[in-house]
């Protein structure tokens, strides 16, 4: 299956020309900050997919309902000031939260390669909205979901 995704990439001509990667404007770039103001970070507005997450791990990492993220290639994402207290795994798989106020700010996740941001922590508004709510199964009972987003016990399939 992979294989065939790659030939189809290959031909489709949006997806192969490198004319028209060119001639596209430079994405937007978003600011995110901390609490206290010490740490803030830059990243793409290119974010693939935004989630509201309600798993436990979740809510008492932010201290709220549910956690709203927008994942994104971690390379994109650039910390301009402050420094980071990793919290979790190593280098790879680790919760930033700002060094001096503790705040959390993002997860580096899948192998180090895509980091999700904690969508309250961004000063910018970025394109993407979330657009599932996960881990439903696990929500608070306190906490009711009023929206029409689809919901999914866990992970969507696929
Ligand atoms: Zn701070
Ligand atoms: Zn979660």
């Amino acid at each position: 299956m992979a294989a065939i995704a790659a030939i189809n990439a290959f031909l489709s001509p949006v997806t192969h020309s490198i004319t028209s990667k060119h001639t596209m404007p430079p994405p937007k770039i978003l600011a995110g900050a901390c609490l206290c103001g010490a740490t803030t970070y830059t990243v793409a507005d290119e974010f693939e997919y935004a989630l509201n997450c309600h798993c436990a791990q979740c809510r008492r990492q932010t201290g709220a309902a549910y956690k709203p993220l927008a994942g994104i290639k971690r390379k994109t994402l650039t910390l301009t000031t402050g420094e980071i207290l990793p919290y979790g795994e190593g280098p790879d798989a680790h919760d930033a939260h700002c060094a001096t106020c503790f705040s959390y700010l993002y997860s580096i996740v899948r192998a180090g390669t895509y980091a999700h941001i904690a969508m309250g922590t961004m000063i910018d508004t970025p394109t993407i909205r979330p657009a599932a709510q996960i881990f439903v199964g696990s929500k608070a009972q306190w906490h009711t979901i009023t929206d029409a987003l689809p919901q999914y016990l866990e992970l969507p399939p696929g």
